[in-house]
This record gives C-alpha cells, sequence and structure tokens, in this order.
C-alpha cells in the first residue's frame, strides 16, 4: 500500500467512527441480531469423551462459546458413539441430526478425494503453514466451497502439528525392507506406503494394540508420543520412526450450513473467535505435550529415521498418487493448484526465514 492510500484509508476508518449512530441504524436491520435469547446446539465428535488435547480442546471451546457469549450460546459435546458413530458425524451433521461435529478432516476422503487435501499432506505444509493457506492463500473458501454441497460449513478446528512415522517391530534399513509389511497407516500416507510396498491396513483406535501385539499388523502409526505413549505400542514394536506422512493434520468443527447462517451474527463471530483459540492452544499443547512425552518414553524405545532410498521412493510415489487423483477428479486438481500455488510462494520465505532460522540455531 502506498503512504496516500494508507493516509487516506486511516481517515476514511476515523470517518466511519464518527458514524457510529448510523452504524447502530444498520445493526436494527439485521435480522441475524441475537436478543439475548438462548441457542442450544449438538456437537458430536470423533473422540472419546475428554480425549487428550482434541477432546479437552473441544471441550474448552463450548466452554468458550458460553463465556464470550455471556451464556446465550450453549454448545453440548457428545463424545464419540453416545449421539453419533464416531465416523457417521460429517452425514449426520449434512442431514441436519445434530448441528454441528468435531473430527479430523482426512476422515472424509471417501466423500471426496480433494478433502484429504485440507486434512494435510504427506511431505506437504505444516500446522502453521496449512493455516496460512487456508486463511489467505484461498484454501478455506475452496473447502467451504465443496463442504458446501453437502450442506456443510467447516471451520478449522485445531491441528495436531507433525506427527510422528510410526511404531516398527524391525528395523528399516533400506526401501526392500518395507515389503510385505503390514501397517496400520490412513489416508494419502496410506496410498504412498502401498507403493512402497507396504499393505496398508485401517483398524479402530481400540484394536490397533493388540493386533501389534499378536504381529497381525507388523506397524502402526498414530499421532505423536503425547498420544501414542498412552497406547503402549513401545512394548510391541521399539522402533519409533520420525515423522513424513502428516506434518500438520487439520481437525474440523463443522456445522450444519443452514444451521450456520440461522445463527445471530454476534453467534457466528463468537464461534468463530473460539475455534481460532482453540487452533492456537491445540497446536501449542501438541507441541509442549509431546516434547514432555518424549522424555518420558521408555527405555526400549528406539527413535529412528527412515533411510534415504526410501523417502526418496514416498517423494516419486506420491506424485504418481496426486496425477492419478486429479485426473479422476476436477475438483482434487483444482484444491491440489491453489495448495501448490501457496506452497511455493511460502517456499520462497520459509527458505530464508524459519528454515534458515533452524538450521543456524543447532
Ligand atoms: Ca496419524
Amino acid at each position: 500500500m502506498k503512504r496516500r492510500d494508507f493516509l487516506s484509508t486511516s481517515a476514511l476508518g476515523l470517518g466511519a467512527l464518527s458514524l457510529s449512530g448510523c452504524y447502530r441504524e444498520e445493526n436494527k436491520k439485521n435480522i441475524n441480531v441475537n436478543r439475548g435469547k438462548k441457542v442450544t446446539l449438538k456437537l458430536a465428535t470423533s473422540w472419546p469423551a475428554h480425549f487428550p488435547i482434541m477432546g479437552t480442546g473441544v471441550d474448552e471451546f463450548a466452554k468458550r462459546c458460553g463465556e464470550l457469549s455471556g451464556g446465550s450460546l450453549e454448545i453440548k459435546v457428545y463424545p464419540k458413539n453416545i449421539l453419533v458413530p464416531a465416523l457417521q458425524v460429517f452425514d449426520t451433521t449434512s442431514a441436519a441430526q445434530i448441528d454441528a461435529f468435531h473430527s479430523g478432516v482426512y476422515y472424509w476422503k471417501g466423500k471426496n478425494s480433494a478433502f484429504s487435501i485440507f486434512g494435510g499432506m504427506p511431505l506437504g505444509l505444516t500446522s502453521e503453514e496449512m493455516i496460512t493457506w487456508m486463511k489467505f492463500g484461498g484454501g478455506m473458501e475452496l473447502w467451504r466451497e465443496l463442504y458446501g454441497k453437502f450442506n456443510l460449513y467447516p471451520l478449522i478446528g485445531g491441528s495436531t502439528g507433525p506427527q510422528m512415522g510410526g511404531w516398527f517391530k524391525k528395523e528399516i534399513n533400506s526401501l526392500a525392507d518395507l515389503k510385505g509389511l503390514k501397517m496400520r497407516i490412513p489416508g494419502l500416507g496410506g496410498e504412498v506406503m502401498k507403493k512402497l510396498g507396504v499393505n496398508p491396513v485401517l483398524l479402530p483406535a481400540g484394536e490397533i494394540f493388540t493386533s501389534l501385539e499378536r504381529g497381525t499388523i507388523d506397524a502402526t502409526e498414530w499421532v505423536g508420543p503425547a498420544l501414542d505413549s498412552m497406547m503402549g505400542f513401545a512394548k510391541a514394536a521399539p522402533y519409533y520412526y520420525t515423522g513424513w506422512h502428516e506434518p500438520g493434520s487439520i481437525l474440523e468443527i463443522t456445522f450444519n450450513k443452514n444451521r450456520w447462517e440461522k445463527l445471530s451474527s454476534e453467534h457466528q463471530a463468537i464461534i468463530t473467535a473460539a475455534t481460532e483459540e482453540m487452533t492456537g492452544n491445540m497446536v501449542q499443547k501438541f507441541r509442549y505435550e509431546n516434547a514432555k512425552a518424549l522424555q518420558e518414553l521408555p527405555k526400549e524405545v528406539q527413535i529412528k529415521t527412515f533411510p534415504k532410498d526410501m523417502m526418496d521412493a514416498a517423494k516419486l510415489a506420491l506424485t504418481e498418487v496426486l496425477e492419478h487423483e486429479s485426473a479422476k477428479s476436477e475438483e482434487f486438481k483444482r484444491v491440489l493448484a491453489s495448495y501448490n500455488e501457496f506452497a511455493k510462494l511460502n517456499k520462497s520465505w520459509d527458505d530464508i526465514s524459519t528454515k534458515n532460522f533452524l538450521n543456524i540455531r543447532g
């Protein structure tokens, strides 16, 4: 912005302040003003009650909506399987049987392959970068457009930060060691692993440890030290690999679109502000809790990094997966183009800023 433009914009700002009377007139015309009437919304989650960080994050979100609205907005949180099964929250909200849900975007790839990009990309953007793309690089407009087709209105509802690559029963010294392994790994990461010779399987959280212990699976990914240590994976698979497939998975607070549009402008603003607060808190909490839990992992755990030939092959496989999905879906192609445009723009700055700082500070 030129200095003269800045000055004239500031002058407009002052003008607007002196017209606050007119603003009040405008407000009266807004039928969406809340007049102290209490609104109660039902929100279902894909997590058990008060599940650490994700579940407690949504509990706090609901509490903040109540506080910020002076009690006129009540959000009732229903943990998984109480009102709705964990992975039916999308359909149930879409059909207006409940008002909203808190879940992970990666679960809905079957609805539209493009949704997997909003959930996060293997070898791609971190949480902070994903949120920047969504808020300022066009990602959110695309997400709302595509969710709109399911009568849904999404907001970012937290993010996990970088996840670990998973727990393996045997050490992986080269790409060849992956051949024939059975691994619990969902999403685009799973598709890449499939191209590397892995047999990716999907298992509900409650069955992962037993499957690993009995050798039904050879490896599993989950989240990071804070949540993984609660699952006891170290006892069955002591090789704990650093991450590549989920650098910043996005969680969502998504509303039924008609329900959202009927909310007052104050309640919409309160919910939006509370999701922003929730997202910041969740990313910071994951960082802190993961750092602490890493120090407390059992002694038998060996932290490893995947071999270079495997990561080189993963990069090639990812390109193939993305090309394949783009050829099948025009929407996937559009979302990927927006994501790539931001990723390129971001890289030029990141290389000489964050990445450079991390390299030099040692
Ligand atoms: Ca994961």
